[in-house]
């Protein structure tokens, strides 16, 4: 929902054009209102045996299903400090990025999804944040059962990304393998962090 007022006068809102678009502006002070997609990051980060590290979102879009970590990038960092941050954050494990998968976005939907490979370095598995669970999972073995086709545009687009990087269009159940490292048993759940980057 757009704001009415102005966030700096509290002047009442009108269109303006701006850089030849029709925005919300502020015929008081001159203040426009820009509508812009924000970065999210994600890592998909492998371990040993093909292993890739995942988490049940708690949140939605696409709340309970398996997906790697991501997250927004915040203003004092860089969308690969945000990556492994949000890696940590979500599974308790500590990731290395070694490269970009590729940027994702769609008109509309308000997001930039900037997705990096990795790998696990270390750390122990604890979900915390705003995910449900979190295990390292050979893609394989999750099933497939059927394609995601209902839901919003951004559900359906960002269950088709998650069909290609880890390659099982539905991803609700399953996810049966998760090999903790027994020095890990017992560890506290990693500092709880902000919701996860659905706004509503
Ligand atoms: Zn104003």
């Amino acid at each position: 929902m757009e704001a009415a007022f102005c966030v700096l006068c509290g002047h009442g809102l009108m269109t303006v054009v701006d850089g030849g678009r029709e925005r919300p502006g502020c015929p008081a002070c001159g203040h426009v209102v820009y509508s812009n997609p924000v970065p999210v990051a994600m890592v998909l980060a492998r371990a040993a045996e093909d292993q890739l590290l995942l988490v049940k979102r708690g949140v939605e879009p696409l709340k309970g299903f398996w997906a790697p970590p991501s997250g927004y990038v915040e203003m004092d960092e860089t969308v690969e400090q945000a990556a492994v941050r949000e890696a940590l954050e979500e599974t308790g494990m500590e990731v290395a990025l070694d490269g970009l998968e590729g940027v994702f976005s769609a008109a509309g939907l308000g997001i930039v999804l900037v997705v990096y490979t990795g790998r696990v370095t270390g750390g122990c598995l604890a979900p915390a944040s705003e995910a449900e669970d979190a295990r390292l999972v050979d893609p394989r073995d999750l099933p497939s059962e059927r394609a995601f086709s209902n839901g919003t545009e951004l559900e359906r687009w960002f269950a088709a990304l998650l069909a290609r990087f880890i390659g099982a269009p539905s991803l609700r159940q399953g996810a049966t393998s998760s090999p903790v490292n027994a020095a890990c048993a017992g560890a506290v759940p990693g500092e709880r962090g902000r919701e996860d980057w659905h706004r509503g």
